[in-house]
């Protein structure tokens, strides 16, 4: 079969890995100039255990599987990650309630070594931190995204796929029972193939909205929400990934670890309207407020405007968070098509078991 897959992010390039090690001809086109300049360059790293999403979403399902499979993955081709570790910190009775109910959560789930500890507990291992309760996740760690993608992108390649930047897809037609990719740019011109797997993240619905014979009413809401990150210019305080107790759209204001150790804050939670990536310095205020609840000893003038990714969210502000979609041929009724969309966290790190699943509603 011979697949197009749309977008070389995290998601795009570990499926063409998949279709390509299953013995398929792949070619990835990317709109951008490289691959991995999307949400994939713009996260925190974090190679999550899999305890915050409901039971038996997809959401859980791939981030506890692609867990997994990314340490193999990671440890088999070199790529850069750290099981480093998180506590989740609860600061009141209301938030060690929540935590609790992440554990349970993260039991039903499948996550491996959660471990609830009281305060003294959880400052032996943690001595900067304040809390009154934290849950231990020790499967919690880091990853090389980028070094991920490379890998991705050798697999791709030793199996004779191939990568087309500079190629954005404005379009897909139906003919003669084949899809037809539209390419706008420098490359503009058409690619028949069998199969599509639309991996553009935040222009998914785009794609979506001109694909022939895809109906208007399937292609979801797209809601966006800016993560913003400051970096801390001081010695690393911590040695695992510290996470508050969640906030509504995100997992709150954590404190993440880099491969050398360096420690950064964020990503916090900011509905906007248009893609930008511009991060408001006068947001650290709140920063300082939000850190200083584990963290009392944050020193002043310690936290520097960073960078932002933005989420592509298909609920906004009060409203259910929704699970990742996998829109494929059982669900629409189209040969040889699949739609994504909704690929926020924890989507690096479900991608290689999101790869499979794919592949698997292709082969069906
Ligand atoms: C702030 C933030 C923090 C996060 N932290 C984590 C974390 O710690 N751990 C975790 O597991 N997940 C995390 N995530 C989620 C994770 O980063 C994403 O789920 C993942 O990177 C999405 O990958 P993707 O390939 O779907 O998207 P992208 O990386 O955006 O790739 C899509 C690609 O498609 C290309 N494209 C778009 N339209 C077209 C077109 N028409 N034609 C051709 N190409 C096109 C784009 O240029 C882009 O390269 C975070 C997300 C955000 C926003």
């Amino acid at each position: 079969m011979e697949v197009l897959v749309v977008g070389a992010g995290v998601v795009g390039l570990a499926v063409a890995r998949a279709l390509a090690l299953r013995g398929h001809e792949v070619v990835v086109a990317e709109a951008a100039e490289a691959i991995g300049t999307g949400v994939s360059a713009r996260n925190s790293e974090v190679i999550h255990g899999g305890m915050y999403y409901p039971a038996g979403s997809l959401r859980a399902k791939h981030c506890v599987a692609g867990a997994r499979m990314l340490y193999r993955l990671c440890a088999s081709h070199g790529i850069g990650h750290r099981a480093c570790g998180k506590l989740i910190v609860a600061t009141t009775d209301a938030e060690a309630g929540t935590i609790a109910a992440i554990r349970d959560r993260g039991v039903e789930n499948g996550v491996e070594g959660l471990e609830l500890l009281d305060a003294a507990q959880a400052r032996r291992l943690e001595p900067n931190i304040s809390c009154t309760a934290a849950l231990l996740s020790p499967q919690t760690g880091i990853v090389d995204s980028h070094g991920l993608m490379l890998a991705l992108q050798g697999e791709l390649e030793d199996r004779g796929g191939a990568i087309a930047l500079h190629t954005p897809v404005t379009g897909l037609a139906r003919k003669a029972g084949r899809w037809v990719a539209i390419f706008g740019g420098a490359t503009a011109g058409e690619y028949p193939c069998d199969a599509v797997v639309n991996a553009a993240s935040l222009d998914a619905q785009t794609l979506a909205a001109h694909t022939d014979g895809y109906p208007a009413e399937r292609v979801p809401r797209r809601v966006l929400a800016r993560g913003n990150y400051f970096g801390f210019t001081g010695k690393a305080a911590f040695g695992r990934l510290i996470y508050p107790a969640p906030v509504e759209g995100g997992l709150g204001t954590h404190l993440t670890l880099d491969l050398a150790g360096r420690m950064r804050f964020g990503p916090d939670v900011e509905w906007i309207d248009a893609i930008d990536y511009r991060v408001d310095p006068s947001r650290g205020d709140a920063f300082y407020a939000a850190i200083r609840r584990y963290w009392p000893g944050l020193p002043d003038g310690s936290l520097v405007a960073d960078y932002a990714g933005i989420r592509p969210k298909l609920t906004g502000p009060g409203e259910p968070a929704a699970d990742f979609r996998v829109d494929g041929p059982a669900e629409h009724g189209l040969p040889g098509l699949v739609h994504l969309f909704g690929i926020e966290s924890p989507g690096l790190t479900a991608s290689l078991s999101l790869a499979e699943d794919v592949a698997d509603r292709l082969a069906a």
